[in-house]
């Protein structure tokens, strides 16, 4: 099974893949957990360039570089792995490019999603967790745990707005493959949510 966790940052995403992580390992599944971008060697220098640039790169070239990493990605890591059986729990895919390189920026969000589809060949998770915050108080957690809220502190209020928006309208538009859970809660009961979907995927 496939799963991808998304939101923005300071939502808790890898608070829940951790979780997800050590619930299927206790049932003796072997899990693999990774994310974009930077999952790979190849992934890691992608990473670099992305985010050391942020802001001073040309918008499609942005793109094409989170396309370049997902498409290594998925090809060396993630299929392979799907096919030996294991369990995949990966923090952000696609949809984080469609939030962040489309409606966040300026590309055409629909175009951003082809692009990503050709790079992964067309591969979907079987469960997409959209753990949705409001951005503030996203912000607030962060800056509590003295952990920098989008590293650059870039970009503005109202970017991230967008791309929750984003998000959620990703998650109206399919679903059948995303749970949305209000990430305002506590974790260990985010984490129940998460697992009684997956618990019922893997029933399916
Ligand atoms: O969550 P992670 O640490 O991987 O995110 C790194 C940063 O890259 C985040 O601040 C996020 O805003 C940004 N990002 C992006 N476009 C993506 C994925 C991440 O702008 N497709
Ligand atoms: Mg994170």
């Amino acid at each position: 099974i496939w799963i991808t966790l998304e939101g923005g940052d300071g939502a808790g995403k890898t608070t829940q893949a951790a979780a997800l992580e050590s619930w299927f390992a206790e049932s003796g599944r072997t899990v693999v957990r990774t994310r974009e971008p930077g999952g790979t060697e190849v992934g890691t220098l992608v990473r670099e360039i992305v985010l050391h640039h942020r802001g001073d790169i040309a918008p499609r070239a942005e793109a094409l570089l989170y396309a370049a990493d997902r498409a290594h990605h998925v090809e060396t890591l993630v299929r392979p792995a799907l096919a030996r059986g294991e369990v995949v729990i990966q923090d952000r895919y696609l949809d984080s490019s469609v939030a962040y390189q489309g409606a966040g920026r300026v590309l055409d969000a629909d175009e951003v999603r082809r692009i990503s589809l050709w790079a992964a060949d067309g591969a979907l998770p079987d469960l997409t967790v959209l753990l949705d915050l409001d951005p503030a108080e996203a912000r607030a957690r962060l800056d509590a745990d003295d952990k920098p809220f989008d590293r650059l502190e870039a970009e503005k209020a109202a970017f991230h707005e967008r791309v929750r928006r984003a998000f959620l309208d990703l998650a109206a538009a399919e679903p059948d493959r995303f749970l949305v859970v209000d990430a305002s809660r506590p974790a260990p009961e985010i984490s129940a949510d998460i697992r009684a979907r997956v618990a019922r995927a893997l029933d399916a």
